[in-house]
């Protein structure tokens, strides 16, 4: 048991003197969610009390992603290196890199029994991108030849995967307020990411540490504060362990990935590329979702996207910034079209022709109801015998969601025939 400010005498004092101010009556510390405070949050100077944690469990290894995990507390988290290497390895003998984790064992084990895994990184033909300053946003990503929808543009390895918030067990004094809670989480979170980072090789601490940090008044630490900016979320090492409510509000088992590159890539209200995490490769793999010209910045959504404009700035204000896209400029339209495409239920084809006007005029490809609708819109041409129209819609699918691989089969008229909804000859 580790403790923090309980075992100062002063705070016994407190405690035996008034049973009010006693922590939580749970038997042992918990993670529980708390309000995260943004901007400039008073005090986030000060080291936090009026708490206690729990890091019994926490388990410390080096480079041993093979060491059995025999019988683990399922609560443990692993400080681990992914794919595994060798002690001696570097990114000069290993170069399609690795990342350094911090992992409960349920997605350990769930990665190394994932089929393939580790293979080699998929790297596009040839580059088609380059990293360069922006005036207003830091670096960015903008392409340096025309790409088309569906081509994949790079794939990375991360630098380094950890939970997406705290899984430092903790009990707080009651008389804590959420501000003073959220300052503890803060600082206990950082000290548990603290040996991740330092087990990075120097290359890679660099680059972590030349990412953008738009928390830097908030209370997170150095490491915190660069994943707060800069990580993707990754949703794929779900072993069933965790509720869809447990992941949704407290983002159990849920991670966060920091990119050396990839977490360059600015926001959009109508992002270009569509990313997608490839276990067996250990990468995240960026492709294009419709066709990107020249010189054209590289773009994700750091946001949801069937939002109005007014809630997208609110949500990017943890990223400091506010968005000046197409879409933030005139944004009575663009909200109208957004909330008309978001509300529209599909029930014919000509509905779903609608919808898919709206989200290709908002630029919503990357979106999975585009991918959705393209797919409804293909089986009701293959519904009504109209294979030259499925292709075209079966075409698009494979072209702006990697995943949807079922696809391909349909885009040759042999295979639209083929499908369970082409009309039967009586
Ligand atoms: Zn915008």
């Amino acid at each position: 048991m580790k403790r923090g400010f309980l075992t100062t005498s002063k705070a016994q004092a407190k405690l035996s003197k008034d049973t009010n101010l006693r922590v939580s009556t749970a038997a042992k510390p918990e993670t529980i969610a708390v309000k995260k405070f943004l901007g400039v949050v008073e005090n986030a100077t000060v080291r936090p009390g009026g708490y206690e944690t729990d890091s019994k469990e926490r388990v410390m290894k080096e480079r041993d992603a093979l060491a059995p995990m025999g019988d683990l507390d399922e609560d443990a988290f692993l400080y681990t290196s992914q794919p595994s290497i060798g002690l001696k390895d570097t990114l000069q003998t290993y170069p399609d890199g690795w990342a350094e984790c911090v992992l409960y064992p349920d997605a350990k084990a769930l990665i190394l029994a994932t089929p393939g895994f580790p293979a080699a990184l998929v790297r596009p033909s040839s580059r088609s991108y380059r990293v360069t300053s922006t005036p207003d946003k830091g670096l960015g990503l903008f392409s340096t030849r025309k790409i088309s929808a569906g081509d994949l543009i790079l794939s990375e390895r991360p630098l380094t995967i950890s939970p997406a918030w705290t899984i430092t067990r903790m009990r707080f004094l009651r008389e804590l307020t959420e501000q003073e809670k959220y300052l503890a989480v803060v600082y206990e979170w950082e000290k548990t990411l603290q040996p991740m980072f330092d087990r990075l090789c120097p290359e890679n601490k660099s680059a972590f540490m030349a990412l953008a940090n738009s928390h830097q008044h908030d209370g997170s630490g150095p490491i915190v504060g660069r994943i707060r900016t800069n990580s993707f979320g990754l949703s794929c090492f779900q072993s069933g362990r965790f509720t869809a409510e447990e992941q949704r509000t407290m983002r159990k088992g849920v991670y966060s990935a920091v990119y050396n590159e990839i977490s360059r890539l600015n926001h959009s209200c109508s992002p270009n590329v569509y990313g997608h995490f490839d276990i067996a490769t250990f990468s995240y793999q960026i492709f294009a979702v419709r066709d990107i010209s020249k010189d054209e910045e590289l773009t994700v959504s750091y946001t949801g996207l069937y939002s109005d404009s007014k809630a997208r700035q609110a949500e990017l204000k943890s990223y400091g910034f506010q968005c000046t896209c197409p879409a933030c400029r005139a944004p009575t339209e663009s909200d109208m079209r957004r909330t008309i495409s978001s509300s529209l239920a599909t029930n014919n084809l000509g509905d779903g022709l609608f919808k898919l006007s709206l989200l290709e005029e908002e630029g919503l490809q990357s979106i999975r109801e585009y991918s959705e609708t393209l797919e409804f819109v293909m089986e009701r041409y293959i519904g009504v015998g109209d294979a030259a129209n499925a292709i075209i819609y079966a075409k698009k699918l494979v072209k702006c969601r990697h995943s949807a691989n079922d696809a391909k089969r349909y885009t040759t008229a042999i295979g639209v025939q083929s499908h369970s909804l082409w009309p039967k000859k009586s």
